[in-house]
């Protein structure tokens, strides 16, 4: 077991600041493991791009800003497509300050879905942990991952077992689910609302099957997002009845958390190998129940039944008998879900007993692949 206060260096995604929605569940991840790490007696230096921003102060953290481009994600490449860097892109440069600071640390911890933090680690002598944040978009990235597994297997960790799926891997993966700070969500009994859909508007997250749900029920939906490809987004709008959709923008947790909670179900509908689905956690966590495919993450976050409901993916009748049937779920179990599995203090628990299997483990000599 951990019982010293370790120093932790945490590299944050290159694909936007923390702020700005660009990184999706990642961003909140990176926060909430914070506060979590901090109320546990743990040091962290944040490396993060400029503009990026913690919701609150502590004197256990110290954050470093770096200038650059962001990366470009890689969900919405081709699988073959090659590892691209742009020209004075920010990721190479958080990982310069990293390398500088490493030696002050007991551990690094990456959140980007990249390949240089990957790579990195078959030829840097520290100890570089990294929090795979998505399923196997990319053939490079499944190749780079594997050949992490295989060298040190205990420095990767998923958020669930089915995203983990995607990879092969030399030993069981390591699952740390994720973790969100309790005190920001409050539980709404209110059993009545509106239906909710939150997400990035973009292609793998599939809002248009939550659309054809509102739209049989005759009722709108609410969405609240980044709006990341506006062509996907429009074209949504102009297939189905103008005025189904009430967009609600991208919120701060605060006010997203407050509106989501006044739903009386959340439709999650992925298209992808959702790696975990923060926001089904964020909905149970005010006691919305979530109807969602089973796909990835949501499988593992939803009981059928006593949560929220699973419904095979792509199966809108199956959503709309669902979406007609949630009030046999109770709200407090939701909240009761969440308090058990998924606060940012269990994350963080779990998080530090795996970087303790990992600092446990010699460095492989064989640097070969
Ligand atoms: N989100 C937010 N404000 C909003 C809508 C969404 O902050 O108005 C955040 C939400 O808290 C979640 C993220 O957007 O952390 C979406 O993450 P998720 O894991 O659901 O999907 P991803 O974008 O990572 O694929």
């Amino acid at each position: 077991m951990i019982n010293k206060q370790l120093k932790l260096i945490l590299v944050s995604t290159p694909i936007g600041y923390l702020g700005s929605g660009k990184g999706g569940g990642v961003e909140l991840t990176i926060v909430s493991l914070i506060k979590g790490l901090i109320s546990l007696g743990h040091e962290i230096i944040l490396i993060a791009p400029k503009g990026s921003k913690l919701p609150f102060e502590s004197e256990l953290v110290e954050i470093r800003l770096i200038d650059g481009i962001d990366q470009p994600s890689w969900q919405h490449q081709k699988k073959t497509d090659p590892v691209l860097i742009p020209s004075n892109s920010v990721l190479p440069k958080l990982w310069e300050t990293a390398i500088d600071l490493a030696n002050q640390s007991d551990a690094v911890i990456n959140f980007a879905y990249d390949w240089l933090p990957l790579w990195l680690t078959k030829i840097q002598g520290i100890k570089i942990f990294h929090l795979i944040s998505m399923g196997a978009e990319s053939i490079i990235m499944k190749e780079i991952i594997s050949q992490i597994s295989q060298l040190y297997p205990f420095q990767l960790a998923f958020h669930t077992a089915r995203q983990s799926q995607d990879y092969s891997l030399k030993t069981d993966p390591i699952i740390v689910g994720n973790g969100f700070d309790m005190e920001n969500y409050l539980f709404n009994e209110k059993e009545n609302g509106p239906l909710g859909w939150a997400g990035r508007i973009a292609p793998e997250k599939g809002l248009e099957d939550a659309v054809k749900v509102a739209k049989d029920l005759d009722e709108k939906l609410l969405v609240w997002g980044l709006i990341e490809d506006k062509e996907y987004a429009s074209e949504i709008e102009n297939t189905y009845t103008k005025g189904i959709i009430e967009w609600r923008g991208f919120l701060p947790t605060n006010k997203f958390q407050e509106q989501l909670g006044r739903c009386r179900a959340l439709i999650n509908t992925p298209k992808w190998n959702e790696a975990y689905g923060n926001v089904i956690v964020e909905a149970m966590a005010c006691g919305v129940p979530v109807i969602a495919y089973d796909l990835g993450g949501p499988g593992e976050l939803i009981e059928d039944g006593f949560n929220g409901f699973l419904v095979n993916p792509n199966d809108i009748k199956g959503l709309i008998k669902a979406t007609k049937s949630i009030s046999e779920i109770k709200r407090r179990n939701c909240r009761d879900w969440f308090e058990k599995k998924a606060t940012n203090k269990v994350f963080a628990e779990r998080v530090l007993n795996w970087l303790n299997k990992g600092l446990d483990t010699k460095i492989s000599a064989d640097f070969q692949n």
